[in-house]
């Protein structure tokens, strides 16, 4: 069985996402890492994120340890996943990757902005997490300044506007709800909660 969720940034995807493979024991891959890691490799080689040639030869050439070795959660390097995720020949680039990850069995849990349209589009469960982005500015926010890191509310909030928009609007797999994929709003649930929705709808799937 694979399990494809999406949905914009600090909605609780990646909570959810790493609960549900605990719960199945199924393996987990954080797609939006791929992209924040090639981004920090174009970043880091002092180069535009938005140009195509240098960020596919980075998809290409992406060093998988990278997702372990580095803090890849900064803000900067998420404005500029979102950029490189724009590009069709980085998207192409780790296409595959995401794919042979899903089949492999038992089952997977994804989580990303087009797992359930594109990368799996037959998987068996698909959920689309959302919070409003006043909400998940919020949750940024108070993570953040829990981490010790300074931070401006009205800030983070564009932040997370500027990348709904980028996602959203890109014309290569934009980030929207599968016809199929049931639907859970965080903005209002404990993790716990936003769980028990989701096992419900994995029950509804498999019957
Ligand atoms: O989920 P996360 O915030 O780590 O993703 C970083 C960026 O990677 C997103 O803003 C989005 O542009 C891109 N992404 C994507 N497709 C995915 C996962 C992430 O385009 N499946």
């Amino acid at each position: 069985m694979i399990v494809a969720i999406d949905g914009p940034a600090g909605a609780g995807k990646g909570t959810l996402a790493k609960a549900l493979a605990e719960r199945l024991g199924y393996p987990h891959m954080d797609t939006g890492a791929l992209y924040r890691a090639t981004a920090f490799a174009v970043l880091r080689a002092g180069n535009d994120p938005e140009d195509p040639v240098v960020a596919e030869a980075a998809a290409r050439a992406l060093d998988l340890t990278i997702l372990d070795s580095v803090d890849l959660r900064s803000a900067e390097v998420g404005a500029a996943a979102s950029k490189v995720a724009a590009l069709p020949a980085v998207r192409a680039a780790l296409l595959d990757l995401q794919r042979r990850f899903a089949r492999r069995p038992p089952g997977a849990v994804l989580d990303g902005r087009d797992v359930g349209t594109v990368v799996v589009p037959d998987a068996e469960v698909k959920l689309f997490v959302t919070a409003s982005a006043r909400i998940r500015a919020h949750r940024r926010h108070k993570e953040l300044l829990a981490r010790g890191e300074t931070s401006i509310y009205q800030r983070v909030l564009a932040e997370i506007e500027a990348r709904d928009a980028r996602d959203a609007g890109r014309a290569d797999a934009p980030m929207r709800k599968a016809d199929d994929a049931v639907e859970i709003d965080t903005s209002d649930l404990s993790p716990d909660q936003v769980l028990e929705r989701a096992l419900v709808a994995i029950d509804r799937a498999r019957t």
